[in-house]
């Protein structure tokens, strides 16, 4: 068997080698083509058969060994042989050969891909053999993606070959039948002015719109599909019904009032959601504090021989509590209502594609809806360690409901939530262990990011033990303890309370959305499309609950495309657009990012440059005893166009906006280098950073002539 491969593995590299070798692509151009036109045409007329079996042979050739050039033999099948011939020809020449190289890739590759990642694959294994020839349908009416590359990876998956070869044959056949009568149309200009008749003009019309109305028709049947089983209300008593109150609903309800649909917004616990109640807002006020603290710690520093700060932990925790009490009315429900919006505090359910059920204390009802947001944001996740239970813990939820400041806090996680509260317990006065099971603090930053923020964590005392891989809780009266495993040893870390802070899970069951059959990520958030669609083209998910970035301005940004989507879709859809994001995570020093990391440039083979400025030199940082930090810019090689910036440092949260415009609207470093900053600030690190790397790209060369005529104007 492994003998087979390797023939069949050699005879198509020789084979597709050769292609390469005799540079026999010349002859697969339409320049070759029209010059040799006549000739074709008068051998086809005196030997049809002949002509036509050469040509499907080298069809089958091309197609079945993914050269490129399938497109113009279609084109020029039309040219030779006409609409109907050319369109028998290539569709069964084409099927043939895509069924070729589907058994080839099948054959050589299929075992080992199935073998390497079957445990990835399960689902789309699942997903191929239930829905597997509608996809390949879908994928060949709507031609997205190369016709070679649906080929080999249909072959690596588990559809039979008679399926792929029928479903190809016929889902190819529209697509051939416009290609072929665009090849007939070139194939008769013989002149400039050929270029402007009516003929070529539609079929070039033809395939320009093709796309368009096979993706409608695809829409349409996948619609239906998904529709099928589900009662359609004859009228609708909303235009919108948006479930849960976090930002992206909050923005969801806001912008469908304000364009005058009716919305309602149910919301089955606190408005405002994480953010105000137990996110954004209290941690911000808390980190308030902390900082003050750390100010009063560092009073020699700046000139003063004593401070010394009196601490009630109640007290600094209630203050928390007053702060989410003066942001509420932002997010409240009678500002909402006057807003236009029909909020209603309840548990919702979906219940159909168009009916939400709402349970409230003036009891259940049933509201029929055009279309739906879902926002049901998420929940800190907690991971089944062992015995975790009996010692008991607070996560960010929860947390806040501290009012005795524990004397050892373990802090599980070394992601933003739990650096951030690792931090401010630690200058609250806890004695803060902080596990993390990788080698590194904020993981997903560069690793001389992660470094800043560890040297800082442990010189405020705070005790890091990375590369702990928790094993189990255990408790014994008030002592409470995680064993974990660290350098292939067993480590006993002593707590009094545990703070869990491992991540964010999506809320997607328990309201309707199983029965409905909407699917979730591996990461655990609903499956949208780039529309914010799900499988339900008028159910709309946003914020955390669909992901990818757990962020407040993220799922306002969401929501601003899924209400919008779900309230003029049918004039015009628009793709939510992840390009430039800003994040920040507020340790101290703050750590913000937009666009490419280092490491993510290299992971994603993306060239770049990188220009590193470091904040030490930054005369109001060293004023204000902040002398520490980088903004580090990743520009394309040779350009000043930002891919990427991170900043650590104090305001790097306010900093990073500088470069977000920047990247969003497309100015490069010049244009930062060349914009008045206000001296001393902070912001002075980014055009810093923009002289870095302007210094680095100096025209060398140039300056020599400069220098030189200097010298000449001296002498
Ligand atoms: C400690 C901490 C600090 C953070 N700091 C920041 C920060 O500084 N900056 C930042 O950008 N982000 C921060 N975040 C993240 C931010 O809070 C979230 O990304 C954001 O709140 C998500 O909003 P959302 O609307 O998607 O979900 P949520 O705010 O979680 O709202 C979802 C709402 O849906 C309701 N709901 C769920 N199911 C139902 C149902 N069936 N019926 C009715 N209602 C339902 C819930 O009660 C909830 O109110 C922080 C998070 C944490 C935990």
């Amino acid at each position: 068997m492994k003998a087979a491969r390797l023939l069949v593995l050699a005879v198509v590299v020789a084979l597709i080698g050769a292609y390469f070798a005799f540079d026999l692509g010349q002859y697969l151009s339409l320049e070759h083509f029209k010059a040799r036109q006549a000739v074709f045409e008068s051998y086809r007329a005196s030997h049809p058969w002949q002509t036509a079996l050469v040509f499907f042979l080298g069809y089958v050739a091309v197609t079945g060994l993914s050269l490129p050039g399938a497109t113009l033999m279609t084109l020029v099948g039309g040219a030779i042989f006409g609409l109907l011939w050319g369109t028998v020809i290539v569709s069964f020449a084409s099927t043939i050969g895509a069924t070729l190289a589907f058994l080839a890739a099948r054959f050589l590759l299929r075992d080992g891909v199935q073998r390497r990642f079957g445990d990835r694959l399960g689902a789309i294994n699942k997903g191929v053999a239930k829905d597997g020839p509608f996809y390949l349908f879908t994928l060949r009416l709507v031609p997205i993606f190369p016709f070679f590359v649906i080929n080999l990876v249909m072959g690596l998956t588990p559809l039979r070959a008679s399926t792929f070869y029928w479903v190809s044959q016929l889902g190819m056949l529209p697509a051939t039948l416009v290609y072929v009568n665009a090849g007939r149309e070139i194939g008769r200009i013989d002149s400039l002015s050929g270029i402007l008749s009516p003929g070529l003009l539609l079929s070039f019309v033809l395939l320009g719109l093709f796309p368009l109305i096979a993706k409608k028709a695809v829409d349409l049947v996948k619609a239906r599909r998904v529709y099928a089983r589900w009662p359609r209300p004859a009228r609708f008593d909303r235009n919108l019904v948006v479930i849960g109150a976090g930002s992206a609903g909050l923005v969801s309800a806001y912008i469908a009032a304000a364009v005058k649909a009716k919305v309602t917004l149910v919301e089955r616990h606190r408005m405002g959601g994480d953010c105000l109640n137990t996110g954004c807002v209290p941690s911000k006020a808390l980190i308030r504090t902390t900082r003050f603290l750390a100010d009063v710690k560092r009073a020699g520093s700046l000139g003063i021989r004593a401070a010394s700060a009196e601490l009630d932990f109640g007290e600094v925790m209630e203050r928390v509590q007053r702060v989410v009490r003066t942001v509420e009315p932002h997010d409240s429900v009678e500002r909402y209502r006057g807003l236009g919006v029909d909020v209603v505090i309840g548990e919702a359910r979906v219940t159909s594609p168009w009916t939400v059920e709402i349970t409230s204390t003036e009891g259940t009802r049933t509201l029929s809806t055009r279309a739906i947001v879902i926002a049901t944001g998420g929940r800190p996740a907690v991971p089944g360690i062992p015995g975790i239970g009996d010692v008991g813990y607070v996560t960010s939820d929860t947390v806040w409901e501290l009012r005795t400041l524990p004397k050892r806090l373990l802090v599980l996680g070394g992601g933003p939530v739990g650096c951030e509260l690792a931090q401010c317990f630690a200058r609250l006065g806890a004695q803060v262990i902080q596990v993390q099971r990788g080698p590194r603090l904020l993981p997903k930053e560069d690793p001389e990011v992660s470094a800043l923020i560890m040297e800082r964590f442990r010189a405020e005392g705070i005790e890091l033990r990375t590369e702990h891989a928790p094993l189990h809780f255990e408790r014994d009266g008030d002592c409470r303890a995680l064993l974990c495993e660290h350098a292939g040893a067993r480590v006993r870390v002593e707590f009094d309370q545990l703070l869990v802070a491992v991540g964010r899970t999506a809320n997607v069951s328990g309201f309707g959305l199983e029965a409905l059959g909407v699917g979730v990520k591996e990461d655990g958030a609903v499956d949208t499309n780039e529309y914010l669609q799900t499988i339900y083209p008028n159910i709309y998910a946003a914020g955390d609950v669909a992901g990818p970035y757990q962020f407040t301005h993220m799922a306002s940004h969401q929501a601003w495309y899924a209400s919008v989507n779900a309230l003029f879709g049918q004039f015009r859809k628009f793709r939510a657009d992840y390009s430039v994001i800003p994040w920040c995570t507020f340790t101290d020093p703050e750590v913000a990012r937009v666009g490419l990391s280092e490491r993510e440039a290299m992971a994603k083979d993306v060239a770049y440059e990188v220009t590193t400025y470091r904040i030490d030199d930054l005369d109001r940082a060293i004023a204000d005893e902040a002398a520490h930090g980088l903004v580090r810019v990743l520009t394309v090689p040779g350009k000043d166009r930002i891919l990427g910036v991170t900043i650590v440092g104090e305001h790097a949260g306010e900093l990073i906006t500088e470069f977000t415009l920047a990247m969003r609207h497309g100015l490069g470093l010049n244009k930062i280098l060349g914009t008045i900053h206000v001296y001393p600030t902070f912001s002075e690190a980014g055009k810093y950073a923009a002289g870095a790397w302007k210094r680095a790209h100096a025209p060398q060369r140039l300056l020599e002539w400069v220098g030189r005529y200097h010298a000449w104007r001296r002498s």
